[in-house]
């Protein structure tokens, strides 16, 4: 474990006064405010270089801090460090025979999980251990707002559903290929690690004839050390964005991949508690397309750590994957579209009801931000074949007015690309 300096706590008795006081001699602001009733205290950060101070005031006479300023004043009150993984973390101090306020973690302010350690075994300082949540930038600085649904349109006689597998984060400089920092960081900043926070949102297409997934998040096979360099997060996960959505794992009939990154289907099976694999949806056909099953089950160096047989073969056992070719009907009104460039293989799905088109985009677009033709990730395998995909398809997806899924961005789940003036943006639907 390498922790990092993450803020100072100061408990005050009056904040107004205090951040007053810091403002005018040391020419620190403070950047957000955040009352954590649990704790009955409000919290003012005031970044200072890459870590902050936090300033108590206590919100009612039993809080922690007013017990603390009553024995000793106001005065330093702990000090926070920030670790990628709490629970590994927690576990490691208490084999050492380290005291522990908490052998569980919390939640604390901004999504973090948070624990204390006892002063007594700290060297007289109440330490904070704190793993921030994914998008959170050192420092309680929130990046960009993260929305999960699920959030439903309507496509002709089609409902579309976007859901949501929780979040997680990527290198950012990957994320963008040769796109220079100065030009995306501010679109989608990254946190101190250099990852940006991604979604995972797999869509629903339902009406009257099957219920179909088109993709499934990361899943819950991924092990603690992997979950922690993703910085994955489901404390919201598909099981209950699809409860939200008023449907079970039984309803889903057909299961489409885009193509067989961990990131996409990692949750098309599960791990029952004898440790075999199962298709996690019961009922379901699943959809793969053959050159995509084809690379995965034979991977290189370069592609291999993408390519988990525990998401994929186990269908295959069962009996229940089938593989179809370009631009295979895979449904009435649902088809697959070849963009390849992120893999040889990888599929675009189209969906067509009542004259009108939706595209779930995958990693072709894998964020709003994703809009220019060049901005390609760095993961592509074929970059140039995604910037021709994206230059035909975009100036398409214009003219026709087609609804664009975003399966990665942390904050829309799709979109209009619109063109004035020689100028795109993407009109936000969902
Ligand atoms: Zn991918
Ligand atoms: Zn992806």
């Amino acid at each position: 474990m390498k922790a990092r300096l993450d803020h100072i706590g100061i408990a005050v008795a009056d904040a107004a006064a205090a951040t007053a006081w810091y403002r005018e001699h040391f020419g620190l602001q403070v950047a957000h405010v955040e009352t954590v009733d649990s704790q009955k205290v409000t919290a003012h950060f005031l970044p200072a270089g890459e870590c902050l101070l936090e300033l108590l005031e206590a919100t009612a006479p039993t809080s922690p801090i007013a017990t603390f300023l009553e024995k000793r004043g106001p005065g330093l009150h702990h000090v926070a460090l920030a670790v990628d993984d709490i629970h590994a973390a927690l576990g490691a101090l208490k084999a050492a025979g380290v005291r522990l306020i908490d052998e569980v973690p919390r939640p604390g302010a901004e999504g973090a999980l948070v624990a204390f350690v006892h002063p007594s075994a700290a060297q007289g300082v109440l330490v904070e251990l704190k793993q921030p949540a994914v998008g959170a930038r050192a420092g309680h600085l929130a990046t960009v707002p993260l929305f999960r649904g699920p959030a439903k349109t309507t496509l002709g006689d089609l409902e579309l559903v976007s859901l949501s597998d929780g979040f997680f984060a990527l290198d950012g400089g990957a994320m963008f290929g040769v796109v220079p920092r100065t030009l995306w960081e501010t679109k989608l900043p990254p946190d101190d690690r250099h990852r940006i926070p991604l979604g995972l949102r797999p869509l629903v297409v339902r009406g009257a004839g099957p219920t179909v997934l088109i993709d499934a998040g990361c899943g819950d096979k991924m092990d603690a050390k992997s979950a922690a360099i993703y910085g994955l997060d489901r404390r919201y996960h598909l099981d209950h964005s699809l409860a939200d959505a008023g449907l079970a794992p039984e309803d889903i009939d057909v299961v489409i991949a885009s193509h067989l990154h961990f990131d996409h289907i990692g949750g098309f099976t599960s791990r029952r508690s004898d440790g075999t694999l199962v298709p996690r949806f019961p009922k379901a056909r699943y959809v793969a397309h053959a050159g995509e099953w084809h690379d995965a089950t034979h991977p290189h160096e370069r592609n291999r750590a993408s390519y988990l047989p525990e998401n994929f073969q186990p269908l295959m056992d069962a009996g229940v994957l089938t593989l179809v070719d370009d631009d295979a009907e895979i449904v009435p009104g649902l088809r697959y579209r070849r963009s390849g460039g992120h893999t040889a293989h990888h599929q675009v799905v189209t969906i067509a009801s009542g004259g009108r088109t939706a595209v779930f985009a995958a990693d072709m677009y894998p964020t709003a931000v994703h809009l220019p033709d060049p901005w390609v990730m760095g993961y592509d395998l074929y970059p140039v074949d995604t910037l021709a995909f994206k230059r035909a398809f975009s100036r398409e997806a214009i003219e026709r007015e087609y609804v664009v899924f975003f399966e990665h961005d942390p904050s829309m789940a799709a979109g209009y690309l619109r063109e004035s003036a020689g100028k795109r943006t993407v009109e936000r639907v969902l």
